[in-house]
């Protein structure tokens, strides 16, 4: 049976104004923009550095 992780990776989509900064930033291309807003492209490929976390300047984004 697969059990399918939650993502650990949260974007308040409502704040995001798809500036690029987090998909420019992270070292592991985790982020795609997607209409405008920035979504998750791949959760397994992040290694919780919180670059992303950083450098968001609308704070959108939470890494647990
Ligand atoms: S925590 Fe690091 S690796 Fe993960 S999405 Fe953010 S910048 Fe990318
Ligand atoms: S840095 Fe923040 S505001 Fe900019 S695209 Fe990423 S989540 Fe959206």
């Amino acid at each position: 049976e697969e059990v399918v992780e939650e993502c650990h990776i949260d974007i308040n989509t409502d704040d995001c104004d798809g500036c690029e900064k987090c998909s420019i930033a992270c070292p592991n291309n985790v982020f795609i923009l997607v209409d405008e807003v920035s979504s998750v492209r791949d959760a397994q490929v992040c290694k919780r550095c919180r670059v992303c976390v950083a450098i968001c300047p609308n704070d959108c984004i939470t890494v647990n």
